[in-house]
């Protein structure tokens, strides 16, 4: 048996210090998990817990610089870390779900905000706003036999070597083991899967020509221009 057309390419992301990749199978992403994000976006985190969104595994971005999108004039960074698993599950109890971790990376939800935002207001999905071509940019990930499990670090980003986001990874509000408990209980996870963890505040506009340069201490380091 063949396929009818050409497979896809599995998308992948680096590893540092190995030749080998990581498959990914799907890309989930955490809103609102940090308080002061919420607040910017006009939420109260103590009314409204976190969420789940995803984008396309093909919207990851390694190693290149982002292509500004089309249809937006208002397109957001937000510097988050990621998480990606080596073990999927259903149900993971939190006190298990660091076990489910592959390791870590540095990633960039890239946002068409004013797209978001049209869907937001008319209650309709986001896909239009977040799962764009390139709305992923990622670094190589560090294995958690390397790095651990990183639950404190300065998570920023800066524009033109201005800091724009600030923040720490003790002040996410559903920690790595929550939101893997959490989102295992609402879908199967798989090996491959990632999760963009969620955003500090300080999230604004880029625009041609832009240099992003932003990181999770302990973790890495992503380093792009807008293009
Ligand atoms: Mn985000």
């Amino acid at each position: 048996m063949g396929y009818v057309i050409d497979a896809p390419a599995i998308p992948t992301l680096p590893v540092r210090g190995s030749a080998d990749v990581f498959p990914v199978h799907r890309v989930y992403c955490v809103g609102r998990n940090y308080a002061a994000h919420a607040i910017e976006m006009g939420h109260d985190p103590n009314r409204e817990p976190p969420f789940f969104f995803q984008k396309n595994p093909d919207n990851l971005l390694v190693g290149a610089d982002f292509p500004y999108p089309d249809k937006s004039q208002d397109v957001h960074h937000e510097i988050e870390m990621v998480v990606a698993l080596a073990r999927g599950g259903k149900d993971i109890p939190v006190e298990r779900a660091l076990d489910h971790v592959y390791g870590y990376g540095v990633g960039i939800d890239m946002t068409r905000r004013d797209l978001q935002g049209e869907a937001k207001k008319m209650g309709r999905p986001w896909e239009i706003g977040k799962a764009f071509e390139h709305s992923a940019p990622c670094t190589a990930l560090v294995p958690a036999s390397v790095v651990g499990h990183p639950d404190q670090g300065r998570v920023w980003l800066e524009v033109n070597g201005e800091v724009r986001q600030e923040g720490d990874l003790n002040q996410l509000i559903w920690k790595v083991p929550e939101m893997i408990a959490y989102l295992s209980g609402l879908f199967e996870l798989a090996p491959g899967d990632v999760i963009f963890s969620g955003t500090p505040s300080g999230v604004g506009p880029v625009v041609r020509g832009d240099r992003m340069r932003g990181g999770v201490d302990g973790v890495g380091e992503i380093d792009l221009k807008v293009v």
